[in-house]
């Protein structure tokens, strides 16, 4: 674009800004402030996005669309006005029309937007970029989840402890949502069922009304959005009105809040199946709701549910919607009077069901006795699914009555009937007809291990999406440096819909002058972060040092404590004057821990005051520094990720399914040092094995040291850096004023087993942290490598992960434009 036609656009921009302020937000344009430009600017976007919205539902209706309805319990969105921006081609000008020097800059109206951080982590972030690459990719699509009044908490740092506050995203208004009035239906719960053969009646106890609020999830490239709607939890209509006629504010307020509270706040992912009724009420909740909206848009278009599986695929993410498959199953035999065969070809024709852990503790069931008391009609159906189910097993495998209790929908293990547990899980497998895991490792071990029986059953059904992640927000809007020289390099902004084209990088990688460009930028990052953490925590690093970065939800299993090991390890050594050649290096963390995990609060603890002590030590100077940013989320993320040179991604291998953060690193242009782990193999497939630093046990060499025994006390005797390491977290070194603080973690590595394996991968950790050291040091060397990073990670991609779903899964190849 010609200059003087950025100015007339900027100019123009402008004014429909002070427009927004002076007719919408109530603001005079010469005085407002930032959150009220912020405020300005999303209508501004809004407009846009609403009639791009009513466009796209007229399209669908007219072409008879097969659509695909995500399910998912979480959503972690983050920011949405930067991105509206890009995707509605307003970007260039909203920020030449804030640049005028000394006055108001687009970057702070930014920062006023609350992340929308309806989500705890990897799970709810990859629905976040599937959402954005389903829009792109022009799918009849929509995303159904719960408008939580409080997401993920924010996490403050008080002694080096984390403390959790309340994540209040809506006080201050909710500029993006489209309320939709006429979009309510009835949710029930409790009472009792009657059945005689085919004909059931649910006698329920309450009823609470779901209410829709749509999100406008834009493609790129394309005038075609998606629908993210949230469904939130009220009072039915016709409240308790006694209680108020008589005067009761109190009673009438309690009555209110009883239904209101199911939408309230999201659960924390501690990976163990939680047993609360709460909880189990949110999943019956938005399923409910979400499938009777289904149904309703369905009717309307086509006036009967014959053709229902031809025009409707319905993916499971995780087991969190799974009684989807119960609830479709009531919806269409009790109120649309299908026959219950037809009604189940339907059912698993139109389920998909994405695994996201192999942990046998974090796959979710539920007591019968609750699901029983919660969902009477439900408990049923799944009795009935089941026994069809188990006598086509019998069938096939007469007499295998070990086959039948491992592969029953009803866990029956413990012998104690009042003990019995619906498995959410098979029965998510046996009405869907496609299972899929995240990462080539994850989905051979998911068949191999946890579902073994239904692979041996269903053969076909199972298969591998590897994850990906949205290069629109993690490349192009996280790191505009980065994206500007990939434009100039790449001959334009295609990349961003394109990633293959990232390959095209892999000559640049020898061109000095290439990778001087791309260090400047890394580095400009690498500034960009240290303001933030001076500014935020108080603490100076230097933008030469290397930038060694660990962010991710705390949790044994990811092991930080394995970084924390070398850390120690490394200060150690310094102090020993025998790290002499080792770069200046900066540790960075960040992430949260389930509020209930104590194990994982000790290690934030412990990263704590080990950084006190490193950092305020004067014979480290400045060649050791640790940090631990607070309050995780995607918008920390996308200023941390971009100022990477190292991403640690150390879980112990067969634990992690796939991660997507060690994709964003790459992508970014870090190097990675990892576990044959997840997603991190097909990393190294892609960038090649020299430009990446695999170390420690193979996910079958954890396997063969659990089932032949695993002797950490040994490791820890026998290697005397591991020793003098493990000896100052016990001894108190890091708690002078609390000496036992860490004597857990010691037991828990030492005499307890060690579950995780890091003393068994310590050495190999050690040994591969020291060429990363040596790496960074030839500095011409560490760049090439970096760009030979971003030019592998092509792949990785999330619309390479939804054209995968969309043919192989969704039955929407013919929604497809060709690439
Ligand atoms: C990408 C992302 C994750 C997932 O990170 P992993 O390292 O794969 O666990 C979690 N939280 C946020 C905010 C993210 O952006």
């Amino acid at each position: 674009m010609s200059s003087q036609n950025i100015a007339d656009k900027a100019s123009g921009f402008l004014e429909r800004v002070n427009d927004k302020l002076l007719n919408v937000v109530a603001a005079d344009p010469a005085t407002a402030n930032d959150k009220e430009r912020y405020r300005a600017l999303t209508h501004v976007a809004r407009e846009q996005l609403s009639r791009r919205w009513v466009k796209t539902q007229i399209e669908d209706r007219e072409n008879q669309a097969r659509r695909i309805y995500y399910l998912s319990m979480e959503f972690l969105i983050g920011r949405a006005l930067n991105n509206a921006l890009s995707a509605l081609g307003l970007h260039e000008q909203a920020e030449a029309a804030f640049s005028e020097p000394g006055g108001p800059s687009l970057a702070d109206a930014l920062e006023c937007e609350p992340d929308a951080a309806l989500g705890n982590g990897g799970l709810g972030r990859l629905a976040a970029c599937f959402l954005d690459s389903m829009a792109t990719l022009e799918l009849p699509s929509w995303g159904y989840g719960m408008r939580y009044e409080y997401g993920m908490f924010a996490q403050s740092i008080v002694n080096g402890m984390q403390v959790e506050r309340p994540d209040a995203w809506l006080t201050e208004g909710a500029p993006w949502e489209f309320f939709r009035p006429g979009t309510v239906y009835t949710v029930h719960f409790g009472g009792t069922e009657e059945h005689y053969g085919e004909w059931a009646e649910w006698n329920a106890a309450e009823s609470v009304e779901a209410r829709a609020y749509d999100y406008v999830i834009p493609g790129h490239g394309t005038e075609r959005v998606s629908t993210l709607r949230l469904w939130k939890a009220g009072a039915p209509a016709q409240i308790d009105l006694n209680a108020f006629n008589s005067g009761d504010y109190g009673r009438a307020a309690e009555f209110k809040n009883r239904f209101e509270n199911i939408s309230w706040v999201l659960y924390p992912n501690d990976s163990t199946a939680a047993g609360r009724e709460l909880r189990l009420r949110q999943e019956y909740f938005f399923v409910s709701a979400s499938l009777q909206d289904i149904l309703q848009n369905h009717l309307e278009e086509y006036g009967n549910l014959n053709n229902l599986a031809d025009k409707v695929a319905i993916h499971l993410n995780d087991t969190h919607p799974a009684i989807s498959i119960a609830e479709l199953m009531r919806l269409l035999c009790d109120e649309h009077g299908i026959l219950w065969a037809h009604a189940w070809e339907q059912c698993q024709r139109i389920f998909s069901y994405t695994n996201h852990t192999l942990m046998p503790e974090a796959l979710e069931t539920w007591p019968v006795g609750l699901m029983q008391y919660l969902l009477p009609r439900h408990m049923r159906i799944i009795y009935r699914i089941n026994q069809e189910f188990l006598s086509e097993v019998e069938q096939r495998f007469p007499g295998d009555i070990e086959l039948i209790r491992r592969v029953s929908l009803i866990d029956d293990t413990s012998g104690d009937a009042n003990n019995r547990r619906v498995r959410m899980a098979n029965l998510s497998i046996v009405g869907s007809h496609r299972v899929n895991g995240v990462s080539k490792l994850h989905s051979d071990l998911m068949v191999q291990t946890i579902f073994a029986d239904f692979a041996r059953l269903y053969p076909d059904r199972f298969d591998n999406k590897t994850n990906g992640v949205t290069p629109r927000r993690w490349l192009a809007q996280a790191n505009p440096g980065l994206a500007a020289l990939l434009d100039q390099r790449l001959g334009g902004p295609g990349w961003r819909l394109h990633l293959d084209r990232l390959s095209a990088l892999r000559s640049a990688a020898d061109d000095a002058q290439f990778r001087s460009d791309f260090a400047a930028v890394k580095r400009a990052n690498k500034l960009r972060l240290a303001e933030y953490i001076k500014r935020e925590l108080d603490i100076t690093l230097d933008p030469d040092a290397l930038f060694d970065v660990q962010i991710k939800r705390i949790h044994e299993y990811k092991r930080q404590l394995l970084n924390v090991l070398h850390v120690i390890s490394h200060y150690n050594a310094i102090i020993h004057g025998i790290a002499d050649d080792a770069p200046p290096r900066c540790v960075i963390f960040a992430g949260k821990a389930a509020s209930s995990y104590a194990m994982a609060k000790s290690i934030i603890h412990l990263i704590h005051d080990v950084a006190n002590v490193v950092n305020n030590d004067a014979r480290v100077r400045d060649r050791l520094k640790v940090v631990f940013v607070p309050n995780y989320g995607v918008s920390l993320a996308e200023i941390i990720i971009p100022a990477a040179n190292l991403s640690e991604q150390i879980s112990t291998a067969g634990t992690e399914a796939s991660g997507t953060g060690n994709m964003k690193f790459a992508l970014n242009g870090a190097l990675t040092i990892g576990t044959e782990d997840g997603a991190n193999i097909e990393i190294r497939d892609q960038v090649g094995a020299d430009n990446i630093f695999i170390f420690g046990n193979s996910a079958a060499q954890v396997e063969a040291l659990r089932r032949e025994g695993y002797d950490p006390r040994a490791i820890y005797q026998n290697d005397p850096a591991l020793n003098e390491t493990l000896n100052k977290i016990d001894g108190g070194y890091f708690a002078p004023n609390d000496r036992k603080r860490y004597h857990d973690i010691f037991n828990s590595l030492v005499n307890y087993g060690d579950h995780y394996q890091l003393l068994a991968d310590f050495a190999s950790y050690m040994e591969t942290q020291q060429r990363v050291g040596a790496l960074y040091r030839s500095s011409d060397e560490w760049q090439r490598k970096a760009i030979l990073n971003v030019a592998g990670m092509g792949i990785f991609s999330s619309d390479r992960t939804i054209r995968e779903y969309a043919t192989e899964t969704w039955d929407l190849a013919a929604a497809l434009k060709p690439e």
